[in-house]
């Protein structure tokens, strides 16, 4: 195992800030996996500790077939936003920015550097794109502030992954994945194995997420380039495991022996695992998601569980002003899944409370929230 550490630009005079990456085995595939880059979203890091024990002793036992990169505390400036006992771990509190937005887009710099030199052969393409991306990010001009410092780290080391693994949650919710429609295929399984109830499918979700800059500039130049050959080179997904209170232990160990049992599939790690699961969940639509917000500010009452089955016109949820007794109950607008729900039970202006993985597109322009 080696320890690799950044030191994250223009932390306060007198402090320092480091960014920490485990890489494990050796070979040609890669995967890169991070976590809690929203920082207060901990099951995520409580999976990474168990995915690094059982990588150090995998790799001690020479069954690493493949490099694996971990990082399982991908945000050390949202970990430290403390704020009178509450953690802001989403948005940067100098800034307001959402940790996981705006990600460098690489895809037009990568079409400029090598215009007329991709041609039929894959994996050279596959070598000379990556080769572009990491000489571009090296070429970008000093990070004008932690915060880009920080998404600049992240993308170096995962623009080149064959896999990339970025590990979240919600506030309450069932275990899902987020993904581009191309990537699915090769996600199912890991789908599978997690027990996803739900799969999340974008093309664009907007916001330049983590997620995407590592998997869409393939899809950008693949469609820039018709005449060359450009696999999908990079699949990548935002997991959701579970909800923000979901750190038990059990459930946690069992989620990273999913994923390695993944990474195992994927041609990385070797020896027996068991098999994905047959049955796996139905992907949906990213834009199939109904955003449940309250007509008016109050007290809620969720009238469904998490995972709830429901039908349009469906209550989910209560709102009651205590004052004036307004009292609204809000339906589903779509048969779906109730995958998340807010951890808040006071409505708040424009808030999503609760949400329904549908199949039919009712949502257009970008899908991703602040
Ligand atoms: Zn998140």
């Amino acid at each position: 195992m080696q320890h690799i550490q950044h030191v994250l630009p223009w932390s306060a005079t007198g402090t320092e800030r480091t960014l920490s990456l485990f890489r494990f085995g050796s070979g040609a595939r890669k995967a890169y996996i991070q976590a809690s880059l929203h920082a207060d979203e901990l099951p995520g890091m409580r999976v990474a500790v168990e995915l690094k024990r059982r990588l150090r002793e995998l790799e001690a036992q020479g069954r690493l077939t493949g490099v694996i990169e971990l990082v399982p505390v991908a945000n050390p400036i949202g970990l430290g936003q403390m704020f009178q006992a509450t953690h802001q771990g989403r948005f940067e509190f100098n800034s307001g920015k959402n940790f996981n937005r705006d990600f460098p887009d690489l895809a037009d710099a990568v079409a400029r550097r090598l215009e007329g030199r991709l041609a039929d052969d894959a994996e050279a393409n596959v070598a000379m794109i990556r080769r572009a991306m990491l000489e571009i990010l090296a070429d970008l001009p000093p990070a004008d502030s932690e915060l880009d410092g920080l998404r600049y780290r992240l993308m170096q080391h995962a623009c080149d992954a064959d896999l990339v693994l970025d590990l979240h949650c919600d506030f309450e919710s069932i275990m899902l994945l987020y993904a581009l429609p191309q990537n699915w295929p090769r996600l199912r399984s890991l789908a599978a194995r997690l027990g996803a109830g739900a799969a999340l499918l974008a093309e664009g979700a907007g916001g330049n997420a983590f997620d995407e800059a590592c998997a869409m500039p393939w899809l950008q130049l693949a469609e820039r380039f018709p005449q060359a050959n450009i696999p999908l080179a990079c699949v990548a997904t935002t997991v959701e495991l579970r909800g923000m209170a979901d750190t038990g232990r059990e459930e946690c160990i069992a989620s990273a022996e999913q994923i390695l049992g993944y990474l195992a599939e994927q041609g990385l790690i070797d020896g027996e695992w068991p098999d994905a699961p047959s049955s796996d969940c139905q992907a949906t639509p990213f834009a199939g998601a109904q955003y449940a917000c309250a007509p008016h500010p109050g007290v809620v009452s969720f009238l469904q569980p998490l995972g709830a089955r429901v039908k349009v016109g469906d209550p989910l949820f209560e709102v009651i002003d205590p004052l004036t007794d307004r009292h609204s109950v809000v339906t589903a607008s779509t048969d779906g899944i109730l995958y998340a729900r807010e951890r808040l039970r006071f409505a708040q202006p424009g808030l999503w409370l609760a949400k329904v993985a549908g199949a039919t597109p009712i949502r257009q322009g970008r899908l991703l929230s602040d």
